[in-house]
């Protein structure tokens, strides 16, 4: 197995042009064509991270959060990420993040913490706008099956759970080739009417130019026609946060000590019970306040996170139950989460999870 065999598979699920403008995930050290002998899952990459790996004969660490974030200018181990670099570096082990790609893809670090606390109907919180394309094309009408076909396979033609969508129209196309074209149809120097197809798909926009590619393959003819739009539609599929439905509604002050039990947290920091039910909870694993009035908007009894700080508790205003479980406890199930998207592909190579708890937060 190569390095680049397990980005292809963690980046088909949280592919990296979701990531923040901000983050650093990716392949930080080593190069794509390494052979790996093992993965190691982390919530956190740091010293002790590497030893694990180094003892477990792991060339590979997958953590969620980018050991180097901002730039680095010297490496002489005078702080843990410089220490950390030298060591994996030395040690001919690669590091990989995948950060916020994986925050803001359904079925990802919320999502995840949901499905642990038993939600129902979970959608993403905060959905992002302008990651969509429109394509259109115009084809021979008896190869609009087979180009069609294509750009479905290249990643085109998804809107929320339906694959294969498209908007079809015949019409007549023209064109006349000079001296330099071979027309597949029609003959050069002549003006030429073809029955012809109008394609029009939607695709997420980072694969824009594999769909056009793969189009122009299937497409018969020398010169492709077709349009890219960029849309500023929403998309429902990418963004920050869940928000989903308990089965059965239950009391505040059992369902946060519920929180603290399943999140394994040795303390829930909440603002005051507002003396009704639980139903809806929204949450954002990690830093998530900047997404209280999402959770409000969404009408959620409960937003559940970490991070916040004391004056944005009173930003709660008594419309919703903030609930800071901790940073890392919030998150501590992306490893798990990391482990089956491997798993599920390579059931046989050898990726463990980390043993180590990195958080650096104690509670006394
Ligand atoms: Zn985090």
């Amino acid at each position: 197995m190569l390095v680049k065999e397990i980005i292809t598979i963690i980046e088909a699920f949280a592919p990296l042009a979701f990531q923040e403008s901000y983050d650093n995930s990716g392949l930080i050290v080593g190069q794509e064509n390494d052979e790996v002998t093992g993965v190691l899952i982390s919530l956190d990459c740091v010293e002790e991270i590497l030893e694990e790996a180094i003892a477990k004969n792991c060339n590979m660490i997958i953590s969620h959060h980018p050991i180097v974030f901002s730039g680095l200018k010297k490496f002489n181990g005078n702080n843990y990420i410089e220490r950390t670099i030298i060591k994996a570096i030395k040690n001919n082990i690669a590091i990989y993040a995948v950060h916020t790609n994986i925050d803001n893809v359904k079925n990802g670090v919320s999502f995840k913490i949901a499905e642990k606390i038993g939600l129902k109907n979970c959608s993403i919180l905060q959905p992002k706008d302008n990651l969509l394309s429109k394509i259109v094309t115009y084809c021979p009408k008896e190869s609009a099956d087979k180009v069609r076909a294509a750009m479905f396979n290249a990643g085109a033609g998804s809107i929320g759970d339906y694959s294969e969508c498209s908007f079809n129209v015949d019409g007549v196309g023209t064109f006349k080739g000079d001296e330099n074209t071979n027309p597949v149809v029609g003959k050069v120097g002549e003006l030429h009417l073809e029955n012809e197809s109008k394609i029009e798909t939607v695709v997420p926009s980072h694969l824009v130019n594999h769909v056009v590619t793969s189009l122009k393959l299937a497409h018969p003819y020398e010169e492709v026609a077709y349009d890219v739009f960029n849309l500023q539609n929403r998309y429902a599929n990418v963004g920050s946060g869940v928000v989903g439905e308990l089965i059965i509604e239950e009391e505040e002050l059992s369902f946060l000590k519920r929180l603290k039990k399943d999140l394994k947290t040795d303390c829930v920091r909440h603002t005051k019970l507002l003396d009704k039910k639980v139903k809806k909870v929204a949450i954002c694993g990690g830093s998530g306040s900047f997404l209280l009035n999402n959770a409000i908007a969404a009408q959620a009894d409960v937003f559940i996170t970490g991070d916040f700080k004391y004056h944005q508790f009173f930003d709660s205003e008594n419309k919703i139950i903030i609930a800071d479980v901790g940073h890392y406890e919030s998150e501590q199930y992306t490893s798990e989460l990391i482990y089956e998207i491997l798993n599920e592909k390579f059931p046989n190579f050898a990726v463990s999870l980390t043993e180590n708890n990195t958080n650096p937060v104690n509670y006394l």
